[in-house]
């Protein structure tokens, strides 16, 4: 038996995908296989459990009330904040904000950062970089009146050091923002080295670690980034929560940017006080039960060994990458030193959007379109959209296998209807 074979078969991996029923259905009439992870990953049904309990049994507001329910759902949420600062190795549970998601919580840094530094502002993102970790850095700098700046990539798809070592020395020091994994190349990015520079020359750094968050360890106690964000949906929790860590010494000098209740300290007419940090970043009421979700999500993942479930993605993707490089006429995006979670490709001739409409008629879920990286693709690649594979640790190789066949289907089907 191979190894690859013994893997599929290990008694880890079947119990762990038996937590995903979605996935054990029929699209146009055909086994759904789902490779759309990156985009969001379903949940097991111990998280989806996690959520249901407590509103049979603890759902109340968080922090206002005196009752018993209230009671019970903070120390829930505030569990979920220990849990969350444990994850990531966060010194303190105040370190953590809960945020709406990795969006969220950049456009909340972006704006503090911008309030704080006024015309002063300078901020530098990748080439690499999604929307998300884009256009808030740009927008804010805009407003501010300060510097947006962008590093350029290597020929492999890895941010050039060297250039953002230079922009880093040439602006006005403040934040660099960076993936660490790209959405569209899957780069993992060299961050303790990135890291390194960027504080060598006085600036912040802020990790963009939506995908990084299932496949790579993240320490950034011992990384000593300044800021990280993540959302649940992508690390098996529910949608409509995230995470913004910040060192707790640089989050109580930021201006809060979204105000009402649960924030504040003292409201009169002539001006209001704060709370401390993590509250006067949470105004309103918090999505209590998402961080509880999320929590249950990250027990969950550790409880299957964070290593193993990185190993096991790494593996996936490593195939995958195989695969499609054997099916006629498929180019794939990048060659990065390292490569997690993704595959983007394209197929001379035949529009992304056909590729995977007609996979997804195969039952095969995949993604097509910007990635929402239109710097990327449009600027470095000049194309305007791509495929792409992402598998999670419950997918099987023979779900890879299937894709690529679908693939392979696809695009002789498009080859023939174009003679
Ligand atoms: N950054 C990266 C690298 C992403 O892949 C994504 C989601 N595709 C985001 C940011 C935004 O995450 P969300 O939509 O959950 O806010």
């Amino acid at each position: 038996m191979t190894e690859l074979a013994m893997s599929e078969q290990s008694d880890l991996w079947r119990a762990a995908r038996a937590q995903f029923p979605i996935l054990d259905q029929r699209v146009c009439g055909r086994p759904l296989v789902y490779l759309d992870n990156a985009a969001t990953t379903q949940m097991p049904l111990c998280v989806l459990d996690a959520v249901k309990e407590h509103y049979l049994t603890a759902n109340a507001n968080v922090h206002r009330a005196t009752h018993e329910l209230s009671g019970r759902s903070t120390c829930a949420f505030e569990a979920a904040r220990q849990r969350v600062a444990r994850f990531i190795g966060a010194r303190f549970p105040e370190e953590v904000i809960f945020t709406r998601g990795t969006t969220d919580s950049l456009n909340m840094l972006a704006q503090a950062f911008a309030a704080q530094r006024g015309a002063g502002f300078s901020a530098l993102v990748s080439m690499l970089e999604h929307h998300s970790n884009f256009v808030p850095w740009q927008q804010a700098a805009l407003r501010a009146g300060g510097s947006f700046g962008v590093a350029p990539l290597d020929e492999r798809g890895d941010v050039d050091l060297e250039a953002l070592e230079r922009l880093l020395q040439e602006k006005p020091a403040g934040i660099v923002s960076v993936a660490h994994v790209s959405n569209v190349l899957g780069t993992v990015s060299p961050l303790e080295r990135i890291v390194e520079l960027a504080h060598g020359h006085g600036w912040l750094v802020s990790v963009d670690a939506a995908q990084s968050i299932r496949h790579e360890r993240i320490d950034v106690a011992a990384l000593d980034c300044d800021f990280l964000s993540f959302s649940g949906h992508k690390a098996l929790g529910p949608t409509g929560i995230g995470v913004l860590y910040g060192k707790r010494e640089l989050l109580q000098e930021l201006p809060p940017v979204a105000f009402g209740g649960e924030m504040v300290d003292m409201v009169r007419v002539a001006g209001t006080t704060f709370e401390d940090v993590p509250l006067r970043f949470e105004a309103g009421t918090p999505n209590y039960v998402g961080a509880i979700g999320l929590a249950a999500a990250l027990d969950y993942l550790e409880s299957l060994g964070g290593e193993a479930v990185r190993e096991r993605e790494h593996e996936l993707v490593k195939y995958a990458e195989q695969r499609l490089e054997g099916v006629a006429d498929v180019q794939i995006l990048g060659s990065p030193l390292r490569r997690a979670g993704v595959v983007s490709f394209a197929v001379e001739d035949v529009h992304p959007f056909d590729i995977a409409t007609l996979m997804d008629k195969m039952g095969v879920a995949i993604r097509a379109g910007s990635q929402c990286a239109q710097p990327l693709l449009e600027e470095v690649y000049g194309v305007n959209s791509v495929a792409r594979i992402s598998p999670a640790f419950y997918n099987t190789f023979a779900e890879v296998d299937a894709a690529a066949d679908a693939l392979e289907r696809v695009v002789r089907m498009c080859r023939m209807a174009q003679r």
